[in-house]
């Protein structure tokens, strides 16, 4: 072993992510999680024969994960089962029209073209833009760390790709100059969401999110997403990772040090981190896979990174839980009922802060793939819908009436289940605050709503202390699985590089 010495604060998939690609490198890694497992947000619920994942529903980008198995020396497939969900997502449109999104292109075109004539054409060029966009900007965004748009430019990437990049207009912009039917400029503006943002007002760079998703396919892991989870931890202490779970990181302790000695004009260094019964363990250096707000609001002394005030919180989620008795025919695996008026839910939830009267909504049955998920002629049912951050709603007084008004819904569009709900969790933006310490329920960090947001999301190396690494949704990349399972990969290679971990070996 070398003798760096490195605690990760948080068992989520980004710490879990760091450390395993750490201790592959042969660092001592210790993980100290305050809840009682694995997985952080990437959580799982049993009751009465039903298995739910309550955070994730879908993986996408799935090369990032054989990556990071590959890191470790191993095959994902050795580990976990990734099955390829067709069709992509069943879409129903309040005027009880619909279409099936495949990411087979053929089968897509021609779903498309016999849901709106000339879509299917208008899906090729869209896709077309999306790809020179994804091709812009993979390695600036997703393998490195970016601080200014001139990070795009670095890489000799092609003028072509790079007009693809242009941020303006936003994503209901973009889609608007591709397609007619505004049924489809709903369908694109639905990718914002994937990072908590609004499409009325989220950059059109946010065609890559789509891009992801049908050029690598929509995926399920067979077992439930909580799997991932499972192996991830399973990986990490075959290399040696020590895991302290109900152990909760109270304050990172720093020692001062000159001014100007330290890279990059750094004042001070980690030293240790202390726990909530005051116990200190010393360390080298500290991953925080802790939410980025709650690192400066709470675990360091003093607030040193202003730049996270400019950062607006990402969209937070209503989740409902359902036991159903019963199969349900006309759903797929995955359900998106679109409301009304999609520009309206928008303003509510990022201007009004309230949820939205009519929301669009979510609906994931992961036992239609998978019979471990439901006792026999059940149905587990994963319910979505977008909410605003925490700070203006009562949700403890709300959640039941709003949780109601859902299923009344979802029975206006044919799907009245009231009568075969045998288990109901209901999961607010407040619990979600609560459990996992994320800056007002926010899902993904902070929002793409604007266009810096990504240049002003939290780096994975900290640019004020020396030896503190952010491996986390609420930094660099962004939040979603595999873009936090890249951030703990920039954190872990960062650090690596600080340590000189790679020149000791070699
Ligand atoms: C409802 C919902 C649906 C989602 N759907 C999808 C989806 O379909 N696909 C997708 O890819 N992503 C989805 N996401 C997003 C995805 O879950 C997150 O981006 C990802 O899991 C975040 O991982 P993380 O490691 O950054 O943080 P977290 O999962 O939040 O982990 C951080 C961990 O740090 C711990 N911690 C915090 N403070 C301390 C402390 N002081 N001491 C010790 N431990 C601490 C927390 O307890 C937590 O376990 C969804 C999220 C939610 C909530």
């Amino acid at each position: 072993m070398l003798s760096v010495n490195v605690i990760v604060v948080g068992a989520g998939v980004g710490g879990l992510s760091a450390a395993i690609r750490l201790a592959a490198k042969g660092v001592s890694v210790r993980v100290l999680e305050r809840l009682p497992r694995a997985g952080g947000k990437l959580n799982l619920l049993e009751d009465a024969g039903y298995r739910f994942d309550t955070g994730p529903s879908l993986v996408t980008l799935p090369w990032v994960f054989e990556d990071l198995f590959a890191a470790a020396g191993e095959k994902l497939s050795d580990w976990l089962e990734l099955i390829r969900l067709e069709p992509v997502c069943r879409y129903f449109y309040a005027d009880g029209t619909g279409f099936d999104a495949s990411a087979d292109m053929p089968t897509m075109m021609e779903n498309l073209e016999a849901f709106s004539i000339g879509a299917g054409e208008d899906f090729n060029a869209f896709f077309g833009h999306a790809a020179r966009a994804w091709r812009g900007s993979r390695k600036a965004f997703l393998e490195s760390s970016i601080s200014s748009p001139l990070d795009f430019i670095r890489d000799g990437i092609p003028w072509t790709d790079l007009t693809a990049l242009l941020p303006i207009p936003t994503l209901h912009g973009l889609a608007k100059r591709y397609f007619k039917d505004p049924r489809l400029q709903q369908f694109i503006g639905r990718y914002a969401t994937y990072t908590g943002s609004s499409p009325y007002r989220a950059p059109g760079t946010l065609s890559t999110v789509l891009y992801s998703e049908y050029a690598y396919g929509a995926w399920y892991v067979r077992g439930g997403l909580y799997s991932i989870a499972q192996a991830l931890e399973k990986l990490a202490r075959k290399l040696g990772v020590e895991f302290y779970f109900d152990t909760t990181v109270q304050k990172i302790l720093l020692e001062d040090t000159t001014p100007f000695i330290l890279p990059d004009r750094k004042t001070c260094a980690v030293e240790a981190v202390q726990l909530e019964d005051g116990q200190i363990l010393v360390c080298d250096a500290i991953v925080c896979n802790a939410d980025a707000a709650h690192l400066y609001e709470h675990l360091l002394e003093k607030n040193l990174d202003p730049r996270k005030q400019k950062l607006e919180p990402s969209i937070s989620g209503f989740v409902m839980l359902l036991g159903v008795q019963g199969k349900t025919t006309g759903l797929e695996h995955h359900n998106i009922f679109f409301s009304s008026d999609y520009q309206k839910e928008f303003q509510q939830i990022f201007s009004e802060l309230q949820p939205a009267s009519e929301p669009t909504i979510y609906v994931c049955i992961s036992s239609k793939s998978d019979t471990t998920q439901a006792p026999p002629d059940c149905e587990n049912w994963f319910i979505l819908v977008n909410a605003p951050p925490t700070g203006k709603m009562d949700w403890q007084s709300e959640a039941s009436g709003y949780a109601a008004r859902i299923l009344e819904l979802l029975a206006k569009r044919g799907f009245d289940i009231r009568e075969r709900i045998q288990v109901q969790y209901i999961v607010t933006p407040t619990d979600l605050e609560n459990t996992y310490l994320t800056h007002r329920g926010g899902i993904y960090g902070s929002s793409s709503n604007t266009v810096s947001s990504a240049f002003l999301r939290p780096q994975n190396r900290s640019q004020t202390v020396q030896g503190l690494y952010l491996a986390t949704g609420s930094a660099h990349p962004g939040g979603g699985l595999p873009l936090v399972m890249l951030s703990g990969k920039l954190a872990a290679n960062a650090l690596l590089e600080d340590f000189k971990v790679n020149e000791a070996q070699s």
